[in-house]
């Protein structure tokens, strides 16, 4: 590894390959530190994608040997089923994770990226208040690359981000009420393709599914609330199995568990010489966790800043500010309003939740981030209405769509430019905001 380079990114997840793709094919050089061996990326399974998202970060779309089946789940509530199918959509696929991050890895590399496997970012280099490049360790080796900047895209681990300070408008660390936990395992269907895909919301404080959808294979995914005090996920899986049957006993992939962030996106992304991407931003979908879109997005949008910032000889919080002002803009706009629908439901009473997937007022859309207009819910309006019986509860629904839709004009008026006091009381708005969906206790 050199000394110096214009740009080091820890994490050489979705984030971190497409970040060093952009940055290498406009000629600067680009250093990815990644802690896992290179024959390890990616999960061992695999995960639903927008299509369109490989056409806006110019990367080919995926082979067919990396699509699997689509999800065609029945739906259930904590407490009963609720008699409705969730199918996905055109719009998304299910792609192979180890088959995208190889893809996604060789376009990095192919544009002129450096990749280090199996060496662990330890820490920021700080230099007069900045982040001047990343102290890494490769077995019992340690050194320091300088940079430019450097960005932090090792995703829940956030190497670089827990060791700053907290004055740029992102945390060290989440709590636990903050972070899912999901456990996946691939295990053979022994029903010919008979049996049923299910998926089951809110219960555990998350999300468990049953998928057969890929020939041969059964897909069973359990996600709770790290919180959750039944929380063990392979305790509720095998629970899972046994109600399900027809899954054979053999883990053939899979087998882990692994951490997805659930709260809102940071305020900021960026502190002087540095910027965060993908899940170290806590930029996941907030009501089902996909995050692989919105890094890629958000990869797209911090290259541009870190372009600009590099060409005007800067590494400063102003300088790089347009990437907050981008990704605000085009993802986490839609994403916070989804946030507030998810805080609320958490807190509410599980009763509740079925009444809602009973309604008609209910359905699971893959696009719902771009479904959150009435025209898009005018259909749903009858089976709304029929809540009104539980008026306290009808209250609260109301209270929280209502507070979704102010939330996401509150991101219209983001700070165009830095400026500290502007982006202190734009925070402080949010954060009010926030603590007044129904039934947040904070
Ligand atoms: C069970 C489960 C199911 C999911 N399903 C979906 C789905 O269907 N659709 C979807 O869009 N998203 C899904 N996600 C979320 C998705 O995986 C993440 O949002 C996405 O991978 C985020 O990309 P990233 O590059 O930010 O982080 P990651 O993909 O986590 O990449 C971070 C990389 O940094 C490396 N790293 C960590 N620490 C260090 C360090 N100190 N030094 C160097 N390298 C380091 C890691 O090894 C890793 O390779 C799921 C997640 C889980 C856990």
């Amino acid at each position: 590894m050199k000394k110096e380079y214009d740009v080091v990114i820890a994490g050489a997840g979705v984030a971190g390959c497409v970040l060093a793709r952009d940055l290498a094919r406009l000629n600067y050089s680009v250093a990815v530190l990644e802690k896992s061996k290179r024959e390890d990326m990616g999960h061992d399974w695999w995960d639903t994608v927008e299509l369109r998202v490989f056409e806006e970060v110019d990367i080919p779309p995926p082979p067919p040997e990396e699509i699997k089946g689509s999800f065609n789940f029945l739906l259930f509530s904590p407490l009963s089923c609720a008699e409705i199918m969730a199918s996905q959509p055109p719009t998304h696929l299910n792609l192979d994770r180890k088959s995208l991050a190889k893809r996604l890895i060789a376009v990095a590399e192919s544009a002129g990226a450096e990749f280090y496997f199996e060496t662990s970012a330890r820490a920021p280099i700080m230099k007069d208040g900045a982040v001047a490049g990343v102290r890494w360790e490769r077995g019992g080796e340690s050194g320091e690359a300088l940079a430019k900047i450097s960005a932090d895209a090792s995703g829940m681990n956030a190497a670089l981000r827990e060791k700053m300070p907290e004055t740029h408008g992102f945390k060290k660390s989440l709590s636990k009420n903050e972070t899912i936990l999901g456990y996946r395992e691939i295990r053979e269907d022994l029903t010919g393709g008979k049996g049923r895909s299910i998926l089951i919301l809110g219960k555990y404080d998350g999300v468990q599914w049953v998928s057969r959808d890929t020939p041969g294979f059964v897909d069973i995914n359990v996600c709770i609330l790290a919180s959750c005090p039944d929380g063990d996920p392979r305790k509720i899986l095998k629970e899972v199995i046994e109600q399900e049957g027809g899954i054979g006993d053999k883990v053939v992939r899979g087998g882990k568990a692994a951490r997805i962030p659930l709260r809102n996106a940071f305020d900021s992304f960026v502190a002087p010489g540095l910027v965060l991407v993908g899940d170290c931003a806590s930029m996941p979908n907030p009501l089902n966790g996909s995050g692989i879109s919105s890094s890629m997005r958000a990869a797209h949008f911090a290259a541009e800043a870190i372009h600009s910032a590099i060409r005007a000889n800067r590494n400063d919080v102003a300088a790089l500010w347009q990437y907050n002002v981008d990704y605000k803009a085009a993802q986490d706009s839609k994403f916070v309003r989804m946030y507030v629908i998810q805080k609320y439901i958490f807190a509410e009473d599980r009763f509740y939740l079925d009444c809602i997937m009973k309604s008609g007022a209910f359905d699971i859309d893959w696009d719902m981030e771009n479904k959150l207009g009435p025209k898009d819910n005018l259909r749903k309006l009858p089976g709304f209405l029929k809540l009104v019986r539980y008026p306290a509860f009808f209250l609260r629904l109301l209270k929280t769509l209502y507070l979704s839709e102010i939330v996401g004009r509150h991101f219209n008026k983001y700070p165009k430019e830095y400026d500290p006091q502007t982006f202190e009381k734009w925070s402080a708005k949010l954060e009010s905001l926030i603590l007044r969906i129904p039934l947040n206790k904070g």
